[in-house]
């Protein structure tokens, strides 16, 4: 029986020489894939975050291969140690302790030092708390910026809102317990009312997704303490876009331009400022004119 799925073998082979980088759970433990979990049975070692958190995982999976840690502080260290293990045609696979290795977890400068090496570094995809909170907030996911874990000081917090505050895409943030009422308070104070979601303890027993402005969110959490408890992705939605610029009324503007200036002049400039078809704003300009 043929196990290919657009073009993909099914089989999970591990590679000689390369360095998987593996998604976990973000919270329920089912939320892994299947070539995840044959990847890191197969692989000679894994290197975690926390190899006693990730215990949990490979005892639920049955997965026996030895572990090493691999965390800030001793990342730069492991570098030349897994080059070495690679170079002996080991196979290793990099988790964390949820989600995707790298995205606000360690690993980037192992995968940077390992490609510029040349060795082969292959992703496992899988859940992270960015792509899940987004999948259900509700605002636009067209173009989003992801900004990891704000500042801890409300000094440095309002200085990196403050230079976001005309992005016109959605912002996406990762945010503690313990500062989730600063930073939305001092989110109201810089973005004044935008509509923002948070999504609290994703995939978990109390997953919450709050939408609202910034003041009503902020007014829930002070009106409910469990509210504050647990993890969060912070997501405010973007600066006005071009369409409420589009809704300015197209005919007004231009007969206000026509006072001024030409058709040909009028018609570029609202068709600049709008985005709607110039020759048909040029034709509207003459019947303006001429009435
Ligand atoms: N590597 C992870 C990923 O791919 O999402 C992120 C690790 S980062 C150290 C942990 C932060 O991610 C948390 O403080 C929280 O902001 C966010 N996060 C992780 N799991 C979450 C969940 N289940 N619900 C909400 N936010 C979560």
């Amino acid at each position: 029986m043929s196990n290919d799925f657009m073009g993909q073998s099914e089989n999970t082979i591990s590679e000689a020489g390369c360095l998987y980088i593996v998604a976990t759970p973000i919270g329920n433990i089912e939320d892994i894939s299947t070539r995840a979990v044959n990847m890191l049975k197969q692989v000679d070692l894994i290197a975690a975050e926390d190899t006693r958190h990730s215990q949990r995982l490979c005892q639920h999976y049955a997965i026996s291969t030895p572990m090493i840690s691999l965390h800030d502080h001793n990342e730069e260290a492991r570098i030349q140690q897994l080059a070495t293990k690679l170079d002996n045609g080991q196979s290793i696979a990099l988790i964390s302790d949820a989600g995707t290795p790298l995205i606000s977890d360690p690993g980037f400068k192992l995968v940077r030092e390992l490609r510029l090496k040349g060795y082969k570094v292959s992703p496992i995809p899988g859940p992270s708390a960015i792509i899940t909170a987004l999948s259900v907030a509700g605002l636009p996911t067209d173009s989003f910026s992801f900004f990891g874990f704000l500042p801890a000081k409300s000094g440095s917090r309002k200085q990196k809102y403050q230079s976001l505050a005309n992005r016109e895409e959605t912002l996406v943030f990762y945010e503690s317990s313990h500062r989730i009422m600063a930073s939305l308070e001092d989110a109201l104070t810089i973005f004044g009312s935008r509509q923002a979601v948070i999504a609290r303890e994703l995939t978990k027993n109390y997953e919450t997704i709050l939408s609202g402005d910034l003041q009503q969110l902020l007014e829930t959490l002070e009106t409910d303490h469990n509210q504050t408890k647990g993890e969060f992705v912070l997501m405010i939605s973007g600066a006005a876009r071009a369409e409420s610029v589009n809704s300015v009324d197209s005919e007004s503007l231009l007969k206000e331009l026509l006072v001024e200036l030409p058709p040909n002049k009028a018609s570029k400039i609202v068709a600049k400022i709008t985005g709607k078809n110039k020759k048909e704003l040029y034709n509207l300009a003459l019947e303006l004119k001429a009435k």
